[in-house]
């Protein structure tokens, strides 16, 4: 896999670089609720733009329906690269026509260009190979054929989409520094892993997870499980849950994964005490139960004090930390306690410790955490959660070629 440094090497002063960012953020109205993705791009807008590269970024916002909706314009994006990089970013008003090509050909060496969501055109996810080949062959008609491409949105390399996967095999292709950075943690991950490694999930749904669960019970010493997600796993326990967050249809899968980890000699570790609030809210009022005694008109919203504490006994011998998925509601401040807990935990260990998953990430973020207390955040989560399950990342891949 040819790397940023290798094409610096090379030599790209007045050249365009076409880069595949991941810079969907979130958006209150114009307002960048969080710039951690656009932050995360900026070493390697630097570098292109330091070697006199004329860089044209291209990125998604959102999910549009394959057709220009302002309420998904690049526009905060843009101007926020802008102000972080100290000169202006020149935002096309569409994906590969008049505007795009007018403001590509206005780059001066050193500078910055940005097409409009490249989720404007249908063409982008067609299922369609042809239709996706039609796409990039516009994008490389852009910045001409003796452009290189540069993949740097780790967020989107499980896709097989235009701007990812087939403009890559079209030109020149390496590895922008946060997608090799990505790749070499989960590596860490999944061969040769420092042990004791301890994995901690939480989130949602365990039916976002179940891959990653399968995958990681062939791989890991210990499995703490919070967040939404445990309470089908205390449900297959044989605890009541009350009102707490349970996909019963997923019980068999569950007791499947309990069985399998007990087979392979996994500690796995569940809550033993949750915050059991009256009704979904930020305000609502609570109780510390435990795990045994959930009642029935009460649902968990975070992992409990007890937990809390065993969560960190567990994690303090780790030589190698993944965590994804917050312990509870952390969007509540009354229900982010445990998540600070798990946080805190990692910051304090001396393990490799990654952080996937773009709650968490949030999460790391929004409670104050130091970002460098923890060896890697992740920026991907949908791909770094597919690495993780085994399977084999096609915008990755055609870097590898
Ligand atoms: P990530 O994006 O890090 O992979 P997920 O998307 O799986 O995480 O889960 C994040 C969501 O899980 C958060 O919005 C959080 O509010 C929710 N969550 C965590 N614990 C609970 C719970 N006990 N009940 C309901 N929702 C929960
Ligand atoms: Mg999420």
């Amino acid at each position: 896999m040819k790397t940023l440094d290798d094409l610096i090497a090379e030599g790209v002063s007045g050249r365009h670089v076409l880069v595949r960012a991941d810079l969907n953020v979130p958006l209150d109205g114009d307002n960048i609720t969080d710039d951690g993705r656009i932050r995360a791009f900026l070493p390697t807008a630097r570098r292109l733009t330091e070697a006199g590269a004329r860089v044209v970024v291209t990125a998604h916002l959102g999910r549009p329906k394959g057709e220009p909706d302002p309420k998904f314009s690049l526009a905060p994006a843009a101007a926020r690269l802008g102000e972080l990089l100290g000169s202006e970013v020149a935002l096309a008003a569409d994906v590969v026509g008049d505007s795009a090509r007018s403001v590509v050909s206005a780059l001066a060496d050193g500078g910055v260009a940005m097409l409009e969501n490249i989720r404007f055109d249908a063409r982008e996810t067609s299922k369609d190979a042809a239709e996706r080949e039609a796409l990039a062959d516009d994008l490389v008609s852009l910045v001409g054929d003796k452009a290189a491409f540069v993949s740097d949105g780790f967020g989107v390399v499980h896709r097989k989409q235009a701007s990812v996967y087939d403009v890559a095999a079209k030109l020149p292709h390496y590895a922008g520094g946060l997608v090799l950075a990505e790749v070499e943690v989960l590596r860490k991950l999944t061969e040769d892993t420092a042990r004791p490694y301890v994995v901690v999930l939480g989130g949602a749904k365990v039916s976002d997870k179940l891959g990653v669960i399968a995958n990681l019970l062939t791989k890991v010493d210990r499995l703490l499980i919070g967040g939404g997600m445990a309470y089908t796993f205390l449900k297959a326990q044989g605890h009541e849950v009350g009102n707490s967050l349970l996909q019963a249809d997923q019980l068999d899968q569950v007791k499947g994964f309990l069985a399998e980890a007990d087979k392979r000699g996994v500690e796995l570790v569940l809550p033993v005490d949750v915050l059991a609030a009256t009704t979904f809210a930020e305000d609502a009022p609570f109780e510390v139960v435990s795990t045994d005694a959930i009642p029935a008109d009460r649902e968990g919203l975070d992992i409990g004090p007890k937990t809390r504490e065993l969560f960190a006994a567990k994690l303090a011998d780790a030589k190698t930390v993944f965590w994804n998925g917050p312990m509870g509601v952390f969007e509540f401040a009354a229900f982010a306690g445990g998540t600070r807990a798990v946080a805190q935990a990692l910051v304090d260990s001396d393990a490799f410790t990654v952080v996937g998953g773009g709650d968490s990430a949030a999460a790391v973020r929004q409670l104050g955490l130091p970002e460098d207390g923890f060896s890697h955040i992740s920026t991907g989560g949908g791909a770094s959660l597919e690495y993780l399950e085994g399977k084999e990342l096609p915008g990755v891949k055609v870097l590898e070629d």
